[in-house]
């Protein structure tokens, strides 16, 4: 059985805690690895000599940090089919999705080569007579980054590209449940010549997270996972004077207007629901088809779009749309689920109850399903289910239609399907939804916008990526000078104003 480390001061490092995780392969659902769940005390040394570190690394002009992070770039994709094949092993999706994992990555860790120019200051020559103003923007420290099993590569990469770039160290608690490609990605920082001590990945559980919540050397947390433990991480983070910013869980809406192209509705909503078995926080998990006409209408076109779908493990390569959910638990939860749908009075209309995939029983698969008539009361239409599950919630209107989407607890992305530009924009104005869609299923912006979804779906003030991941590693020093020449004689017991 393979054990796996941590990653401190540019070196794999066994666990010493005895505690371990077991990390599935989703396809077959045997236990291919161990991975430790470090203790405070390994937490608090990994901290430490980050802190020594994050000194000289914050001393490296900006730009020969950004030749870092340009190697790094370089290696990924040396690297790329390596890194697809570990990270669809321990996660499940398909090999195409999962190099589309580490390039959505990439992309912010290519934005973030722009360093210099976005850690530029602001100058204010002359704000009076002999007194220049300006502003700086400097490293936090050492900071820390915990992220889901979702995207092990993209989510890690969302993190560490600005924290580094902005001159902080990192510590890094990826999900226990697929940490290899986070192990692979903090060598790559090494070979592409990142200091030892800059990037650590301690791997762990709760225990962990509690340790980085409570150490004083950690500057701000960046969290990416479910509600409840955002909300957690974001409450105990900011008592403990941190900064935070926690991105949670989403139930996405697809509106689909009566003169949207059905067809290609009906694509985007079988794409964007039941790619990557639907365990994406960008998934569309809600059609919600205005009208009982083009309900009726764009049933007919998705029940044999979600019967055709094929289900498989990675290995079969481009032949799959989707593989294995992550763990047994998590397909339990699905069928736990689905069974409360058909209980509250959904009509299942693809029911992938009974899926088995010969060669693979004790893989963690689940079937395609597909309900219609849900209603808003339903456990299938509040909870995130994330998996393979597409719950169609008719409204009469567009009005209904848009309040659906709007009182949701969650708001992370939506879409809306119209051929009506006044629709499409009254939408996208009025939705109160962090991520909108025009005719796009999963609106993820690209990595030089800002991602970030709003109600229970993020906490805290500034979103991942694009400019804000800049403020958000960084604190802003401003600088008032006056040099002898402006300066009058005897002291000034007034607060200054302009003159
Ligand atoms: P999760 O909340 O179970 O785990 C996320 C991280 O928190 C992991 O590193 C895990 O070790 C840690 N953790 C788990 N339980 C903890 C506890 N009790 N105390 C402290 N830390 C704990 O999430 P997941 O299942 O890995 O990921 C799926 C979730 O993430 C979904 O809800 C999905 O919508 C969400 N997600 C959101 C975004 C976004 O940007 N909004 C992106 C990807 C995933």
């Amino acid at each position: 059985m393979q054990e796996l480390t941590h990653y401190i001061d540019g070196k794999h490092v066994k666990g010493t805690s005895g505690r371990f995780a077991d990390v599935y392969n989703p396809a077959t659902g045997e236990v291919q690895a161990k991975v430790p769940l470090a203790t405070q005390e390994e937490l608090a040394k990994a901290v430490d000599s980050a802190a020594k570190a994050q000194e000289g690394w914050a001393n490296t002009n900006p730009q020969r940090r950004a030749r870092v992070l340009m190697e790094f770039v370089r290696l990924v994709n040396r690297d790329m089919e390596k890194l697809a094949e570990a990270l669809s092993r321990e996660h499940g999706k398909t090999i195409p999705d999962a190099k589309g994992d580490v390039q959505r990555g990439l992309e912010v860790v290519e934005f973030c080569i722009g360093a210099p120019h976005l850690l530029k200051g602001e100058y204010t020559a002359s704000a009076s007579r002999g007194i220049d103003i300006y502003s700086m923007r400097q490293p936090l420290g050492v900071v820390a980054g915990i992220t889901p099993f979702n995207f092990p590569a993209m989510i890690p990469m969302w993190k560490m590209g600005p924290a580094l770039a902005c001159g902080n160290a990192m510590i890094l608690k990826p999900s226990e449940r697929d940490p290899s490609v986070p192990l692979m990605l903090a060598e790559l920082m090494t070979e592409a010549g990142l200091p030892d001590g800059v990037l650590q990945v301690i791997n762990g559980d709760k225990d962990s997270v509690d340790a980085i919540l409570d150490n004083e050397t950690i500057q701000a947390v960046g969290f990416v996972g479910s509600t409840p433990i955002a909300q957690y991480i974001y409450a105990r983070g900011c008592e403990n004077g941190k900064r935070v910013q926690c991105f949670g869980g989403a139930k996405n809406h697809m509106i689909i207007m009566p003169d949207a192209d059905l067809d290609q509705a009906a694509d985007a909503l079988v794409g964007a629901g039941f790619g990557a078995a639907g365990e994406r926080c960008m998934a569309i998990s809600v059609a919600v088809p205005v009208g009982d006409e083009t309900a009726d209408r764009l049933m007919e076109k998705l029940v044999p779009r979600v019967e055709k779908l094929k289900v498989g493990p990675y290995t079969a390569g481009e032949d799959v749309d989707y593989g294995p959910v992550v763990t047994a638990a998590a397909k339990e939860n699905i069928a736990r689920l689905v069974q409360t749908g058909i209980d509250q009075g959904a009509k299942l209309l693809v029911d992938g109850r009974d899926f088995k995939l010969q060669g693979y029983e004790d893989g963690f698969f689940v079937g395609p399903h597909l309900f219609d008539h849900a209603t808003t009361d339903m456990d299938i239409y509040k909870t995130e289910i994330f998996g393979p599950v597409l719950t169609t919630v008719r409204a009469q209107d567009y009005e209904e239609a848009l309040a659906m989407a709007t009182d949701h607890e969650y708001g992370n992305g939506v879409a809306i399907f119209t051929r009506d530009g006044d629709a499409a924009r009254d939408f996208a104005d009025r939705v109160n939804v962090g991520m909108v869609g025009i005719n796009f299923p999963i609106p993820v912006p690209l990595a030089y916008h800002t991602f970030g979804g709003w109600k229970k779906s993020g906490f805290g003030d500034l979103n991942q990526h694009g400019p804000d991941a800049f403020k958000f590693y960084t604190k802003t020093k401003t600088v008032t000078a006056r040099w002898p020449s402006g300066i009058k004689d005897g002291g000034d017991f007034n607060i200054p104003v302009m003159e």
